[in-house]
């Protein structure tokens, strides 16, 4: 008898574009506003730089800005990061609205809704139960665990508190890789 799982299913979060911004415009009270295409604005001042990451209200199209650098000295920054603020390199747009010290400082949440995905390998195996999944996350999206793992084995809510051991709280939303144990149905 083996109640050690023999397979592992390696699970995958990721996003699939850029998430909104729950960010109040002041001019039209609207909470939505998205990075587009994702422009920074580099500004100098004598030895200093100033950088913004550009946001739009989703509702009225105004133009605000998020502070990314402010009056940073020139020198401090790493020539190959500030040719990407220059050149509105994507990823970089990517990496500083996923850091959740921007989020902080500009205050800001990010809103994942409809901008991820799950990704699951599609062959289901006849082979035995328990069945080990390992959920690893490319991008920081915060997802509840339980609504998770019913979404990728097309479990009931109860199914899944019924089958599924995990180490982790299931209700509480994370963006940590974490693995679970889905045990024999009835
Ligand atoms: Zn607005």
């Amino acid at each position: 008898m083996s109640s050690q799982p023999h397979t592992v299913l390696p699970w995958v979060v990721r996003r699939t574009r850029l998430p909104l911004l729950s960010l109040r415009c002041v001019d039209c009270g609207s909470e939505s506003a998205t990075t587009g295409e994702g422009r920074f604005r580099v500004n100098a001042n004598g030895k200093l730089l100033d950088v913004w990451l550009l946001v739009r209200c989703v509702s009225c199209d105004r133009t605000g800005k998020l502070t990314v650098h402010e009056r940073a000295p020139v020198r401090s920054f790493d020539p190959a990061e500030l040719h990407g603020y220059r050149v509105n390199d994507p990823e970089l747009v990517a990496a500083r609205l996923l850091d959740p010290l921007l989020a902080r400082r500009n205050r800001f949440t990010l809103d994942w809704t409809g901008a991820w995905r799950l990704d699951t390998p599609s062959a289901r195996l006849d082979e035995a139960w328990p069945v080990q999944v390992e959920v690893v996350f490319e991008d920081p999206v915060p997802v509840r665990p339980e609504r998770l793992i019913a979404q990728g084995l097309g479990l009931s809510r109860n199914e899944v508190l019924r089958r599924i051991k995990c180490d982790i709280p299931l209700r509480r939303p994370t963006s940590a890789g974490f693995t679970f144990t889905v045990m024999a149905g009835d």
